[in-house]
């Protein structure tokens, strides 16, 4: 519905490489065909896209991968991403990526975020706050009051989208590597890194693997979300659950005791509803735990996951949850509204974000 596309939005649960465009999966594939690096073919199945268990797709993320990690491409589909974003009027958005390094092309941790940042920087549409400013170069940063768009000098009516980076932890990884992840984020804040992610293949790893480099993220500062809950694992929800991270993705496989806990801990849930149906952690829409956390009042933030793994956008998880849970346009709009103050970014990028809602609200009446 045209509400959902027109209305702001806040993502706050997008991965760099699962929100790649399909036509750019699909250029890569040849391109990286025709050099005879992979066999066209044989990947064509994996790219076409139909219902995938949790393992499937990882298998499509080692493809995806390999297609996608070099420079170049990392800062090509940065800027697409953030422009499919704001196409749809997401005024703030939250991107999480997995450093990676790759010595065969000379890519660092660092030197992938930095083509990150690259990406950011070459967004030409749409205007890109991802810099938090300095006290000293607020006022030329910010020369601009906030709204979902604003006129430039020659009259075109640009809109602005501010981004913030997540660096994603694999489950893959050791706690050094793990502990280097945290460590590029601290040197990177001043570009817009704000936080940490674990993220990856859920049966992998141990939970103890990653618990230094998280709580070392902490005591710095960074602000920490934990994919939990993606398969039974009980013992696992209690400890993350326990190192009260400032939110949480999924929280599917959650019993009793896990619902009491995160209830009262009032840890804000990252709801993806297309990714938890397709990869079928919940069994339908209808039964999904949006319901009774939304009846209790507890934070929560819609979110997209993959959009281009699971051909999926903000505005549509924002129709879906209408359609499938009754709710009206008000509510969507306040529950829009309401990811505000889930948000990693600072006071002041809360304050800008408000006012964009608030001035919007007056359109609801
Ligand atoms: P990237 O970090 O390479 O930009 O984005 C893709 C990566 O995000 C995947 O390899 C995986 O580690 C993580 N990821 C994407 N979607 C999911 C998901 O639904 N669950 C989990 N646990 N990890 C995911």
């Amino acid at each position: 519905a045209e509400w959902c596309l027109s209305m702001p939005k806040i993502e706050l649960h997008a991965h760099l490489n699962g929100s790649i465009r399909d036509s750019t999966v699909l250029e890569l594939t040849k391109a990286l065909g025709e050099r005879g690096v992979i066999n066209f073919s044989d990947v064509e199945h994996v790219i076409l896209k139909y219902n995938r268990s949790l393992t499937e797709v990882f298998k499509l993320f080692d493809l995806i991968h390999i297609l996608t990690t070099d420079h170049n491409t990392v800062t090509r589909i940065t800027r697409e991403v953030v422009e499919d974003f704001a196409a749809e009027n997401v005024v703030y958005l939250e991107l999480r990526t997995t450093p990676k390094r790759n010595n065969s092309i000379g890519m660092s941790k660092r030197s992938y975020v930095e083509a990150v940042v690259k990406g950011l920087k070459s967004v030409t549409s749409v205007d890109v706050d991802f810099i938090p400013p300095s006290e000293d170069s607020k006022s030329l940063f910010n020369p601009l009051p906030p709204s979902v768009t604003h006129d430039k000098c020659n009259g075109h009516v640009r809109k602005k989208i501010f981004v913030r980076l997540l660096l994603s932890i694999d489950r893959r990884e050791t706690t050094e590597a793990a502990m280097e992840t945290v460590k590029l984020a601290l040197e990177m804040r001043q570009f817009g890194v704000v936080g940490i992610d674990l993220s990856g293949n859920p049966i992998t790893g141990e939970w103890t693997t990653y618990l230094p480099a998280l709580k070392f993220a902490r005591e710095q500062g960074l602000y920490v979300t934990l994919h939990c809950g993606e398969v039974p694992n009980s013992k696992e929800i209690h400890n993350m659950l326990d190192f009260h991270p400032q939110r949480i993705g999924h929280a599917c496989f959650f019993e009793d005791e896990h619902w009491r806990k995160l209830k009262s801990s009032k840890i804000p849930v990252e709801i993806c509803l297309t990714s938890n149906v397709r990869t079928m952690t919940v069994r339908s829409i209808d039964v999904h735990h949006f319901v009774d956390l939304y009846n209790a009042k507890h934070p929560l933030v819609l979110c997209t996951d993959d959009s281009g793994v699971f051909s999926t956008c903000l505005s549509k998880e924002y129709k879906i949850a209408a359609d499938s849970f009754g709710l009206g346009r008000r509510e969507m709009f306040e529950l829009s509204r309401k990811a505000v103050e889930y948000i990693f970014a600072d006071n002041k990028v809360k304050d800008d974000l408000r006012k964009i809602f608030n001035s919007m609200a007056k359109n609801m009446e």
